[in-house]
This record gives structure tokens, sequence and C-alpha cells, in this order.
């Protein structure tokens, strides 16, 4: 194998707190082995699509303009783009607007490496894996086939181990038929340079049973048992030099649903109403805003709110868009979360609840929004890159990832926002095994009684958000 080459395989939605011995065996293993981050983080809004898109190309959303699950985008005036949509994803490609930013695929094909990618998520998810692959004539498996599937991958699987299985929660038979495939179809016949395979439990299973649940826990093991074939199959010397493990962000209970999704008056502009909404207004000053954000901290669903006037200040009572580093003009005028818990001291699969819109049963899973049980995610490495049996302190975020691979094949960064997490790397890497200095930073806004914070961490001049939460009126009420 190449230099560098390395397999990427996503847990969704896995929280940190939950790959445990018990629960993820060969997982809890696997991290204790190689390097394991343990502060590692998603980005805001902590969503599958944002995440993977900020994973891929190695920048915070403010940067690939992929803002949100559903924002407004100017390709679909009037109405919700939305990213899980693969007809909505190609419009805004065809219009050279669905990501600012260059891809791993891109970067991939220029150094003339080769990039397979095998997933199970949502045909917008997969997409975004590798947003320019069937252009740049990069493999694509799908469990969703056509066209998100390149078509003869999607033969070569197909016929090589029959039909997919239907979805189903726990997804375990898709998870088997997606390992199955990366065994006996992907490796054998591309060998790539750089391989996603993608797991969306436990994400769809805790959405619908909750985080805890007996179903979650099954949808973990069946994950887990997968990752043990792969773990087996790379221990007899195939597949790549490294392998890095990721979630692409947590989950926490939705404790209680709003009661209508009519939260904001039309009278303000279109919105887009989830654990992260948007509200793009109609009048866009900054003494608009003010209104808006006013009207918005005095009400009872309202978590953090996010604006920013044009030279990027905050607005009173609203923190700014760069301080979630998703300052975009395709961003909305404002953003809010809702309500959650106070993750700031404790948290724990049991503790982090939140308010939440719509598409789960009460006491299903939620994700999107800034609390610890959101971005807390899993992120280890094992291979010729990186330090064994290393519990890296170092806190990092999903746009390092593409960073670090970067490194370790020896391609160029630039363009890239992340950091290469060069604390967890051995050999021949530029800077291997320096360890950098950590500040941590508070910033807080408070208006009419409604307190919020947001904690950073400033590492090598990158902004993370460890966590975010509010309090006073703004306080989470169960
Ligand atoms: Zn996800």
């Amino acid at each position: 194998m190449s230099r560098g080459s390395t397999l990427i395989v996503t847990f969704d939605g896995l929280r940190r707190d939950r790959a445990t011995t018990a629960l993820m065996p060969n997982l809890a293993r696997f991290m204790a082995e190689g390097t394991d981050f343990l502060n590692s983080r998603s980005v805001f809004p902590s969503e599958t699509r944002v995440a993977v898109t900020s994973t891929m190309t190695g920048c915070p959303p403010g940067d690939h303009g992929l803002v949100a699950n559903q924002f407004i985008h100017p390709v679909k005036p009037g109405a919700l783009f939305k990213t899980a949509e693969w007809d909505h994803l190609e419009t805004a490609a065809q219009a050279g607007q669905l990501v600012d930013r260059l891809t791993l695929g891109q970067r991939m094909a220029e150094a003339g490496r080769s990039m397979v990618v095998l997933s199970t998520a949502s045909p917008g998810a997969s997409r975004m894996m590798n947003a320019r692959a069937h252009a740049l004539g990069q493999p694509v498996f799908s469990m969703h086939g056509l066209p998100v599937s390149s078509q003869q991958l999607h033969e070569q699987v197909t016929s090589t181990l029959g039909a997919i299985p239907e979805p189903a929660a726990p997804n375990s038979k898709r998870m088997t038929y997606a390992t199955d495939a990366l065994l006996k179809v992907i490796y054998p016949r591309y060998a790539p340079d750089l391989c996603v395979l993608w797991m969306n439990d436990p994400d769809i299973t805790s959405h619908r049973f909750g985080v805890t649940a007996a179903e979650t826990e099954l949808a973990q093991r069946a994950c887990d048992d997968n990752f043990a074939r792969i773990l087996e199959w790379w221990h007899a010397g195939n597949g790549p030099q490294n392998i890095i493990v990721m979630s692409d962000h947590g989950q926490i209970t939705g404790q209680r649903q709003l009661a209508t999704l009519d939260i904001v008056p039309a009278e303000f502009g279109h919105a887009s109403i989830g654990a992260f909404s948007g509200i793009y207004l109609h009048h866009r000053s900054a003494s608009h805003k003010a209104k808006v954000v006013d009207w918005l901290v005095q009400q009872d669903f309202c978590g953090l709110v996010f604006a920013s006037s044009d030279d990027g200040a905050a607005i009173p009572g609203a923190l700014p868009w760069s301080a979630v580093r998703n300052a975009h003009p395709r961003n909305a005028d404002v953003g809010f979360t809702l309500r959650a818990s106070d993750s700031s001291q404790q948290y724990g699969p049991d503790l982090d609840k939140c308010l939440f819109a719509s598409g789960i049963p009460v006491g299903g899973g939620m994700h999107g929004g800034l609390n610890k049980g959101e971005l807390s995610t899993v992120l280890a490495a094992q291979g010729r890159d990186y330090r064994g049996a290393f519990a890296s302190e170092t806190p990092c975020w999903l746009p390092d990832i593409a960073p670090t691979i970067l490194t370790t094949m020896g391609l160029a960064l630039d363009g890239t926002a992340g950091r290469p997490l060069v604390e967890a790397l051995t050999g021949v890497s530029a800077g291997a095994g320096r360890v950098p200095d950590v500040e941590t930073r508070l910033l807080s806004a408070t208006h009419r009684g409604h307190e919020q914070y947001l904690r950073q961490w400033v590492i090598d001049g990158q902004t993370i958000v460890d966590c975010g939460w509010t309090a006073g009126s703004g306080g989470w009420h169960p």
C-alpha cells in the first residue's frame, strides 16, 4: 500500500462515553492500543452532513459552506434546501455552490491516489463523503444504489454479495453487508489509498429508541462485531497502513417536543426549525437582527443564539457566528439551538436532555446542538504512522482529520483549516510528536436574564468549541 494509506471507519452518532469495553470491546481495545484522542469534538451544528463535509474538507462549516443539514440556499429560493436529498445537492453542485473547499477526493485525484466510499448513510451524507466522486471516477457504494453509487461498483458488490438487505433499526444486516463489501470486493479489487466506511448505527437506532436503550446497545454490538472482522483481516496483513475510527457527533435524549414548528413569527422571515434553527430575515440590518434576538431570548424554547453584524461583531444578546466557526454568507442571519441541559460540569448518557422539534419519539436520541454529549466524539487511530498506547489530551475536532491524513501521506495541506494532529504521529511526518499548548476561553452573552456560555480551546491558532450552555432565565427547566 502507498505511504499513509488509510481506512476511516465511522460509527455515526456514537457518544464517546458509550464506546465502552462492555458495549464495544473491540473498539475499546483499538482505542487503548492506538492513539486515543480523549478530547475530540464535532462541529456546530452537530449534524451529520455538516460533520461529513467538515471531515472530508478539513474545514469548519464557515469555510466549506454546508452550514446546516437544512438551510435556505440561493439555488432553491423560497424553499428549504435539504442536504439529505440527492437532487438538492446535485442542483447546488451544478451551480458550483455545494462545497467551497477542496475535498479529500479531489486531493487524492490530484496526487494520483485512489479513494473509495462505502456508505450505509443517507444519499446526501454519502454524497458529501466525496462530493465530486463521479466526476473524478472515484468509486462509491451506497445502500441507496444509483445514482449515489457508481454503477460498476454497485454491480460488483451486488453480484458478489447478493441483494442489499432492507434497512432496519438496529441496521445490523446492512453493517454486515457493508463490511463484506469492504473485505470481499473493495480492498481485493481496488486497494484504495483512502477508503471511507460509514456505518449509520448506532445513530438511527439511537434516534428511535434512545441513547441507552437495549436496541441501541444491540446496534453498537453489531457495529463492534463487524469492526472485529475488519481488525482480524487487517492484523493478518491486509489493507491500509493506518485505520482511523471516528464518530461524527454524539446524541442526547429528546425529553420534550415542541408543540408546533411554527415558533417564529412569519414577519421575521423564513425559518428552518430543528435541533439547530436558522432564521433568514426579510430585513437584514443589524438593528433588525437585534430586535429578533431580543424576542428570541424571551422564548422558553430558546437555547444559545448566534448572530453577527456585517463586520462580524456579535449582535447584543447573541454570540457571533465566528465563535462556532460558522460565519458564512449562506448561513442564517440569526441561528439558535433549542433549550438543553447544562453539560458544562457534568454530563453522561442519562443526564443530557433537550427540547426537540420533530423526527423522533419522546425519549429518542437527538443531536445538532452544543451539548457536550452531542459534540464529544470518538477519534482514535492505529497503524504505521500513529503512536501506540497513547491517550492524547490535546483537544481536536473533525476538521483536523483530513490534514492529519494528508500529513501521513506526505501531501500538501494548503486550503485545509484544521490542524494536523502531530502529537499522535511517529516517524517521518512533519512535526511528529510535538504536543501543542492549549489555551481555554469562555465567551458569554447575557440579555434580559437569558445567559449563554461557550467554552473554547485555542490550539496553534485553531479555535475548537468544547461545549455551550445556557443559564438564568435561559436555563433548562424540564
Ligand atoms: Zn451523524
